[in-house]
């Protein structure tokens, strides 16, 4: 796609740069709705801008609004509920204007700036790049005059970093109407792309013991930090890295007093695995825990949020195309092996809808202070991107 003649539009990577550094200005941390929001407008007027129907759902719960914008096919397709018989499903591409970072993060932390190829800043990587990398994509695409041979759907969601607990739901039932979907979240490992991902699940353990006065009464008291300590410990010795299985307590809260017996105490439990027959046995395991004291209440919750999914045949032929399309302009595309982290893609992929994610920037340190992205990454991937969105039938 990269032109020569005069006054053609060319794939820019400091004009992608520039655009992303826009969004990362807009700073989005999930839990403050009217910063989301000040995000979903920004996208919603670039969108608006280049003659897509852009569709603004209110969020619900405290959650920032989502953002979904439909282009039509060649056909006038368009795909959401009111597509008529015979029309074609189109393609979903996913992306997050949330971020982990608070405000002032910016100005402070991770300060926005520029050092040679690095791009700094709170949402970078994870995913200001990737989203407006989708967006510049299309647009190019349009301003070269061409189109897509499926109808496109984009949504912006405002709370992947929590789980997507209010938009999981659209993105299911958007997911349901694709043929293919793309996430344009962080590359991985020097710019590979994801196509499986592990499933996640979140678990609190409560213990409800006895209080009692640490030096008077100490045999009358059941304490909660000491049942929960053995606990702790069974939890952890459940991670078996073969199989892909990880289990971390990683957070912890208990005691009133250093003179008081305990009588709660309380830790949250992250699990990931790698296929949901084991997701179903583990939580199941872990749902049935009892108390090693039996003057001790225990109460487990939680289950699974994000399904595991692994590369299956559409899958495969989706990352082929892509790979096909990266080597014409020498960017040698690779897909890791299945990731650790969780995103939206799990919900499309668990579906068994093809999905290729990792489609965003190349860089480091998501959810970090040492966030950055390479500007050297962005006019080969974005030019993926627009090959995709042409050749995708
Ligand atoms: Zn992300």
């Amino acid at each position: 796609m990269n032109t020569s003649g005069d006054n053609e539009p060319v794939i820019d990577g400091e004009e992608i740069a520039r655009g992303i550094l826009e969004w990362v200005e807009t700073e989005s941390p999930s839990t403050d709705a009217a910063a989301v929001n000040r995000m979903a407008d920004r996208v919603e007027s670039q969108f608006n801008a280049i003659g897509l129907e852009v569709e603004r759902t209110p969020g619900e719960d405290g959650w920032g609004d989502l953002i979904r914008a439909r282009s039509a096919g060649p056909d006038g397709a368009r795909q959401d509920g009111s597509r008529q018989d015979g029309e074609t499903p189109g393609i979903l591409v996913l992306s997050h204007i949330d971020t982990v970072h608070p405000i002032g993060t910016k100005e402070g932390d991770n300060r926005i700036r520029r050092e040679d190829d690095r791009i700094y800043g709170p949402g970078t990587y994870d995913m200001k790049a990737g989203g407006y990398m989708a967006y510049y994509a299309y647009r190019h695409l349009l301003r070269l005059g061409g189109k897509t041979k499926l109808p496109v759907t984009f949504m912006y969601i405002p709370e992947e970093e929590v789980g997507s607990p209010y938009t999981r739901k659209f993105i299911e039932e958007e997911a349901a109407k694709a043929k293919y979907v793309l996430v344009g979240e962080p590359a991985r490992d020097g710019g590979k792309v994801v196509v499986a991902r592990k499933g996640s699940a979140n678990f609190t353990v409560k213990a409800i013991g006895q209080p009692a006065h640490a030096g008077a009464m100490h045999q009358d008291g059941r304490s909660a930090i000491k049942e929960i300590a053995r606990h702790i410990l069974d939890i952890e010795a459940m991670t078996d890295y073969e199989r892909g299985l990880t289990f971390n307590v990683g957070m912890i809260e208990g005691g009133t007093g250093i003179n008081v017996v305990p009588r709660e105490c309380r830790i949250e439990v992250d699990m990931r695995v790698t296929n949901l027959a084991d997701g179903d046995a583990l939580t199941a395991r872990l749902l049935a825990l009892r108390p090693y004291d039996p003057d001790v209440a225990l109460e487990v919750s939680g289950g699974m949020n994000r399904p595991p999914y692994d590369l299956n045949p559409g899958g495969q032929a989706l990352f082929d195309l892509a790979r096909e399309a990266s080597l014409e302009h020498g960017l040698d595309l690779q897909h890791t092996t299945m990731t650790g982290g969780g995103s939206d893609g799990n919900f499309t992929g668990a579906i068994g809808i093809p999905t290729l994610d990792g489609m965003g920037a190349d860089g480091a340190g998501a959810h970090t202070l040492h966030e950055h992205i390479l500007v050297s990454s962005l006019a080969p991937r974005v030019e993926t991107w627009v090959k995709l969105f042409a050749r995708l039938e």
